[in-house]
């Protein structure tokens, strides 16, 4: 009955959230359709996307790559409307027809197709982060506004999501009076027991190699330098209404509790599960309702022990850099979030050492005033200028790497 079924744009189809998030609907005919898919560069996944699930609308954000892209989906017999440039993400993120929307582009590229999603009261299943820490308050705001479902995906927060559901249920961005404290668990990324001295070498396909999950480039080398769990911190503090001291960091190298929450009462709850992101996705997916994922039993005899230790804050600085960002609030997060895109690009391209990424996003904090982020252009200008710095301080860095 292909009229109740609920049709999802996947934003980002083609990176590693994409296709997790394709397998599961994949796995459910009767319940989804995959209304649109989007892709910045991958024409050739984008293609064999487009075949299996023949969405209506696939939208590329390169010109060029998108005119010849059309004449070979045509030429395969696939009905399948191609629309280009970052303008058609917001199209189709809002388009009257999407039920649901996953959020799974990465970085600032996602703000506006995220925002459009939440202002045309869609179910959001938020991946990209980066939209939520950049914007903030403005982006809660449009959840409510717009009466959009806000549904965590990044594993820690669809943990946390679960751990607060059930009598009295929350929603995102409902304080709990009965909350203590959230735990986020961090896996440590690859350089967990990595001596100072041997960071100042590493490669970015070192940084890239995660011990537990795999993922887009961009989140591995915030996994290894801890900023993603800053990103993750801030993210938090915003969905459940918290500050940042009610958030705490715990590194939990196995990576199967994937974050707690302790009640007044003394109560801790966790989420427990193999890591594999097919898991929150199908949750946020089959909200409330449970469905299948694909994701294999936790053999908790295997597993046997969980550890969960402090993090290092002398070897991963940018945990405290983003806890005074959250701190701060206003534009602090944005230009945070925008000084380390630049530096993880510059680090990917070899252009910057490991430890040189905190130094970059510490100068230009250092030379940021705090502004009120009460617009989306007060958002962007934060963006820009943080941008320009970064760049400013890599130039000052040059030369330091090879
Ligand atoms: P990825 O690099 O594998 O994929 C990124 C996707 O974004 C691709 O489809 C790409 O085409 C698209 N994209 C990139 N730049 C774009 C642009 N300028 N315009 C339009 N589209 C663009 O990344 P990923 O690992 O899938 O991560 C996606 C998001 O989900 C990130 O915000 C990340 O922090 C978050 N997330 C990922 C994981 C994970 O396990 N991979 C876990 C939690 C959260
Ligand atoms: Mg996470």
């Amino acid at each position: 009955m292909s009229t109740a079924r609920l049709k999802v744009a996947v934003l980002g189809s083609t990176g590693s959230i994409g296709l997790s998030t394709l397998d599961v609907l994949a796995r459910h005919p009767d319940r989804f359709e995959v209304f649109a898919l989007t892709a910045h560069s991958n024409i050739a996944r984008l293609r064999e996307q487009c075949l299996a699930h023949r969405p209506q609308f696939a939208v590329v954000v390169d010109p060029v790559a998108a005119a010849k892209f059309s004449s070979e989906l045509q030429a395969a017999g696939c009905a399948t409307r191609v629309l280009v440039g970052e303008a058609a993400l917001s199209e189709v993120a809002a388009h009257e027809q999407v039920g649901a929307v996953m959020a799974a582009i990465v970085g600032a590229a996602g703000l506006r197709s995220s925002l459009a999603a939440a202002r045309a009261g869609k179910r959001i299943m938020l991946a990209n982060k980066e939209a939520l820490v950049m914007s903030g308050p403005l982006f809660m705001q449009a959840v409510r506004e717009g009466g959009a479902t806000l549904l965590p995906v990044d594993s820690e927060h669809n943990a946390v999501f679960q751990c607060m559901s059930g009598p009295g249920a929350t929603q995102a961005g409902v304080t709990r009076s009965d909350v203590r404290r959230v735990l986020l668990t961090a896996s440590g990324g690859p350089f967990l027991r990595t001596p100072a001295s041997a960071l100042v070498a590493v490669t970015p396909e070192q940084a890239c190699k995660h011990p537990r999950w795999v993922m887009g480039r961009k989140i591995s080398v915030d996994s290894a330098t801890l900023m993603n769990k800053g990103l993750e911190l801030i993210e938090a503090c915003l969905l459940f209404a918290l500050p940042p001291a009610q958030v705490e960091v715990v590194v939990h190298p196995q990576s199967i509790v994937h974050s707690l929450v302790e009640y007044i009462d003394g109560s801790m709850l966790a989420q427990l599960g193999n890591p594999d992101m097919r898991t929150p996705i199908a949750h946020a997916l089959g909200w409330p309702e449970r469905i299948a994922s694909g994701v294999e039993s936790l053999d908790i005899l295997r597993a046997a022990r969980l550890d969960f230790e402090a993090p290092d804050a002398t070897r991963f600085p940018c945990l405290r850099l983003a806890r005074a960002a959250a701190e701060a609030g206003g534009t602090a997060p944005a230009v945070l979030n925008a000084a380390n895109e630049v530096a993880v690009e510059a680090f990917l391209q070899r252009r910057l050492s490991f430890l040189e990424i905190p130094e970059v996003i510490e100068r230009v904090l250092a030379r940021h005033p705090t502004l009120p982020a009460s617009s989306l252009d007060d958002v962007l200008s934060a963006d820009d200028w943080a941008r320009r710095e970064a760049q400013a301080a890599l130039t000052a860095a040059a030369g330091v790497c090879a």
